[in-house]
């Protein structure tokens, strides 16, 4: 059998190797410069939801869940998704996609905002949650998927490039950096970096069923990790540069946002921060495709890589060892970009 050769073990390369061994592929190299985990999966907020704007990205989230809800709490919390909506037009913007997430089978919902307690609601006009999203660890996800890989016989290499291996297939996966190695093998992938950063609040009260709540107008929102809240929101001017440097001008406003929209967190301080890089394609849809011979990628997840990770390994390894994918690839080709990109994913976080 071909010998393929999994470059990058981030969450996605380490799913695209377990299920390359998972379906009787027996030569399979799962190679890693740096280390499991290294780059952006290390960095991710660790939100997983169903919750989009357009039918390709909530198919491959919906794809993911059983998955993810299979792992157990080291991994995952279902403690679903909220959005709220302080505007009228915020609210029938939430409405609209729940339309259409519900047609494709999500179970989200209407509900009151007082369903969770100590957040403040006396200005929100509605909210929409889904109780099936949740948050894990995108560590913990990468190293269970590779501990699997390796029992079902995958040769982990760290410390390695992809390039300096012998390999019938390589797979990119390499985050951010899949543009430099594409560029190695002939490729061309539209893929640029965005820098994006999250905030870590000091220890707090919290309780361990809150779910990941999102201001919809606004972007910002905030997750439990243990016992403390894990803020972001959207630069009011996209960083697009691979330097990941925090702007800590920014913590007083997130700081009097989350005491506004969240009372057992009001005296908060932060205590941790850090960026990581999003692998942006222009339409904020990844390439989940095979762009030459012998060469496949998985890459430009726009920052939606975790919550997608499951689907995308079973496809691409289906697509590599059988020819074609349970799940329709159509929208995830890299032939979309030669005549641009028609259905922009919105819902960015
Ligand atoms: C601040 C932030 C918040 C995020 N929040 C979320 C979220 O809430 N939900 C979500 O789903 N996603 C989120 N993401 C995105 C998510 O973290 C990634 O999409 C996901 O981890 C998938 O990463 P990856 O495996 O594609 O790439 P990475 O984790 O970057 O892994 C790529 C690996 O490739 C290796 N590599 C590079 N070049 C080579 C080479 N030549 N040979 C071998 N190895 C190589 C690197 O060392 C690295 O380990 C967030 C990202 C950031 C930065």
């Amino acid at each position: 059998m071909a010998r393929i050769v999994v470059a990058g073990a981030g969450v996605v390369g380490a799913s695209v190797a377990y299920h390359l061994a998972l379906l009787g592929a027996d030569d399979v190299v799962l190679a890693d410069r740096e280390t499991i985990a290294a780059r952006a999966t290390s960095k991710g907020m660790g939100g997983v939801r169903q919750q989009f704007s357009t039918e390709a990205e909530v198919r491959l989230a919906q794809a993911s869940i059983d998955f993810f809800a299979s792992l157990g709490p080291e991994c995952f919390l279902q403690v679903g998704y909220l959005f709220l909506a302080t505007t009228e037009d915020g609210l029938a913007q939430l409405d609209e996609r729940r339309e259409l997430q519900a047609e494709l089978g999500v179970p989200v919902e209407r509900v009151d905002a007082s369903l969770v307690s100590g957040l403040r609601v006396d200005d929100v006009r509605g909210a929409v949650f889904c109780r099936t999203d949740g948050v894990g660890s995108p560590v913990a996800v990468a190293r269970e998927l590779v501990r699997r890989a390796v029992e079902l016989g995958v040769e982990l290499r760290e410390g390695t490039r992809a390039e300096e291996l012998d390999a019938d297939i390589v797979v990119i996966a390499c985050g951010a950096d899949s543009v430099e190695l594409g560029a190695k093998l002939g490729v061309e992938l539209p893929v640029r970096p965005l820098c994006r950063q999250l905030l870590e609040t000091s220890p707090l009260d919290l309780p361990a069923d809150l779910p990941m709540t999102i201001e919809a107008e606004s972007g910002f929102h905030f997750r439990r990790r243990g016992d403390r809240l894990v803020l972001a929101m959207t630069d009011p001017e996209p960083r697009w540069t691979d330097e990941e440097r925090v702007d800590e001008s920014v913590i007083p406003d997130r700081l009097r946002r989350l005491a506004h929209r969240y009372l057992p967190a009001a005296g908060a301080r932060i205590e941790n921060a850090w960026a990581g890089l999003y692998d942006m394609t222009p339409d904020a849809h990844p390439i989940v495709d095979r762009v030459a011979d012998g060469v496949y990628a998985a890459c430009g997840f726009s920052g939606h890589g975790f919550m997608t990770s499951p689907a995308v390994g079973l496809a691409l390894a289906q697509e590599i060892l059988l020819g074609g994918a349970d799940l329709d690839l159509s929208p995830y080709r890299l032939e979309r970009f030669a005549d641009g990109a028609v259905f922009p994913e919105t819902l960015l976080l």
